[in-house]
């Protein structure tokens, strides 16, 4: 079983997925491996530094929006090819903060890129393998980007993180769509709820489908 958790900088994916796998370990005995991308792989840590942490002032211009859409996806190849299938083939339950609608989202969302051409460059990367489940964390960028500050201070941020409310509000609106178009994939939860019912609400969707 395959579990995608999704949604913008700050929407509490990680203690989501924290929550859900615990669970997951406790209440049905899975073996879980808990996993995230960009940055999943030791190949895929080098590609998150190279996208995120350029320094245009310092190193030159940095990745081009084909040359960015492109990493992220050289990324994604690496972890599904060395993390995911693997760990899929030996019956255990994935989980991943973050995944292709993350690129469909992001790199589809300053414009240069149609959202169309991102999936596709992903389904290539990924030979296909999608989600049981994703579960989409929406929250006001505004309201998340303040949630950030106060744990990693505003110099924090990396340079996706940095980039304006527009954009930020464009990617919020790119996973809802997304969501929309496909219900039996996708559970969409208010993350200003709390965290204890953010995850039961997860639990109760993922006992629905159960055996995993
Ligand atoms: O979720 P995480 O903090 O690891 O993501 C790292 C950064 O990369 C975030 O700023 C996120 O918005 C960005 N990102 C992106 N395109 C992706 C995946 C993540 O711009 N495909």
């Amino acid at each position: 079983f395959f579990l995608v958790v999704e949604g913008g900088d700050g929407a509490g994916k990680s203690t989501l997925a924290e929550g859900v796998r615990g669970w997951l370990e406790s209440e049905l005995g899975h073996d879980v491996v808990h996993t995230r991308e960009p940055g999943g792989t030791a190949v895929g840590a080098q590609v998150r530094r190279l996208v995120l942490d350029w320094d245009d002032a310092v190193q030159g211009p940095g990745p081009v929006p084909r040359a960015e859409a492109l990493l992220f996806a050289a990324d994604r190849a690496q972890h599904v090819a060395t993390v995911v299938e693997p760990a899929l083939a030996d019956g255990a339950v994935v989980l991943s903060d973050r995944y292709v609608d993350s690129s469909v989202a992001y790199q589809g969302a300053r414009g240069d890129l149609a959202p169309e051409e991102v999936a596709r460059l992903s389904r290539w990367a990924t030979d296909g393998l999608r989600p049981d489940l994703t579960v989409l964390l929406d929250v006001d960028p505004v309201l998340a980007r303040g949630r950030l500050d106060g744990r990693d201070g505003p110099a924090g941020a990396d340079r996706v993180e940095r980039a304006g409310t527009a954009f930020h509000e464009q990617v919020r609106s790119s996973f809802l769509e997304l969501a929309a178009l496909d219900p039996r994939r996708y559970l969409v939860v208010d993350a200003t709820l709390s965290r204890a019912d953010v995850l039961d609400l997860v639990t109760a969707r993922l006992r629905r489908m159960l055996p995993l």
